[in-house]
């Protein structure tokens, strides 16, 4: 069977838990090989709709593919297709390293004959091999969430799902992860959850931003910039005062503004943010004005991009106010909450109901 263009596609899927709509009709797709990073405030849906993708949990409603295969349609399937690093990385903490992998490797049914080779490769990918030997149990949480990783790979899965990798590492760890879930890029379709923006920025393709169980933000960075912000900053090192900057600054447009600025350093040189309530370029100009100005010298000048921090902000509290919005008015039809997407909308044959087999499935838990 071949796989599809998208190894992961998610139509309106719904998870209830008693009264709380824990995922709510989020739809998706991710193309083979490409790394996807999930992000979402605490309690906002990210690991429910992973355990949906792995067959962990079943699904109200809506429907989950893995390489064009339903989820709950064939468990067997998806879960040789999936490699699952759930959240907190549970392992067994008196077996050895290799002893775990072996046993796993058995779990999921790779031939005798190929156990050894595979077993060898996931180790040495996560940089285990001189760990193999050590009891999982005395190991740092580093190698810890590692062992955790090796087992996610070791079947060389199309798909690779983990619920924050990263979770309570140090720098160097982090780093080391990053590095390790980038190598995967074009050979494995990658999700991870991470509450670590940088992190997510520099790994992934593309993001998804949930909150309260929906997708509020969805696509590059650049493109979630794109549409969650609205303004632009430059950083100027520039040595005058305050008004001559300011007065500087009028002659180029009156809605550049000072949005702070630092102490001077020991040459007098003192850092600006500059900001612009618009998507507007006024990098040569300000270049222009500042260098052939007569009382200030400027010593660098660049256009400083907004943290995904702010983007991450910016689409969270757009998503509470159309809660608040929900509240005060009743529920928000469909359309409005839409926009708020980067990619395209589905065609409507994209869309087109299908048989949603997970919700009448038993859980198999
Ligand atoms: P975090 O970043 O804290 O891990 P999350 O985005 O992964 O959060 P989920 O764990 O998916 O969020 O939880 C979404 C919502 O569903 C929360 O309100 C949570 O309390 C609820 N929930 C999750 N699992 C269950 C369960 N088994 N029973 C009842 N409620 C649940």
């Amino acid at each position: 069977m071949t796989t599809p263009k998208h190894t992961i596609e998610v139509e309106q899927l719904h998870k209830r838990f008693g009264k709380i709509d824990a995922v709510n009709g989020i739809s998706f797709k991710v193309e083979k090989g490409q790394i996807v990073g999930f992000l979402g405030p605490n309690g906002a849906g990210k690991s429910t709709t992973m355990r949906i993708l792995t067959g962990y949990n079943r699904a109200t409603s809506g429907i989950a593919k893995i390489c064009g295969v339903p989820v709950a349609a064939d468990p067997h399937y998806i879960k040789r297709r999936i490699g699952y690093m759930p959240e907190n990385n549970p392992l067994p903490l008196d077996l050895r390293v290799r002893e775990y992998l072996k046993y796993r490797a058995k779990m999921k049914e790779i031939p005798f004959s190929k156990r050894r080779r595979a077993i060898n490769q996931a180790l040495e990918s996560c940089d285990l091999l001189r760990a193999q030997d050590r009891i999982i149990g005395k190991l740092s949480k580093g190698f810890r969430q590692r062992v955790g990783i090796a087992d996610a790979i070791l079947a060389n899965p199309e798909v690779i799902i983990m619920d924050e990798p990263t979770i309570g590492l140090d720098p160097h760890q982090v780093i080391l992860i990053r590095d390790l879930i980038a190598s995967l890029r074009g050979r494995m379709t990658v999700i991870i959850s991470s509450h670590i923006l940088p992190e997510i920025e520099m790994t992934c393709d593309q993001i998804i931003i949930i909150n309260h169980g929906k997708i509020v933000g969805q696509g590059s960075p650049a493109e979630l910039r794109d549409t969650f912000i609205d303004h632009t900053t430059y950083e100027v090192e520039i040595h005058g005062t305050n008004k001559e900057l300011e007065a500087a600054l009028a002659t180029i447009a009156p809605e550049l503004l000072i949005e702070r600025i630092s102490d001077h350093d020991a040459d007098g040189f003192a850092t600006a943010e500059i900001r612009i309530k618009d998507k507007c370029d006024y990098g040569e100009k300000l270049f222009k004005t500042l260098s052939v100005h007569p009382h200030l010298r400027t010593r660098s000048l660049r256009r400083k991009m907004a943290p995904l921090e702010d983007v991450f902000l910016a689409a969270t509290r757009r998503s509470w106010e159309e809660v608040d919005q929900h509240l005060l008015e009743g529920p928000v039809p469909p359309g409005p909450q839409q926009p708020l997407q980067t990619k395209p909308e589905p065609t409507p044959s994209e869309t087109a109901p299908t048989p949603q087999p997970e919700a009448q499935k038993p859980d198999p838990k």
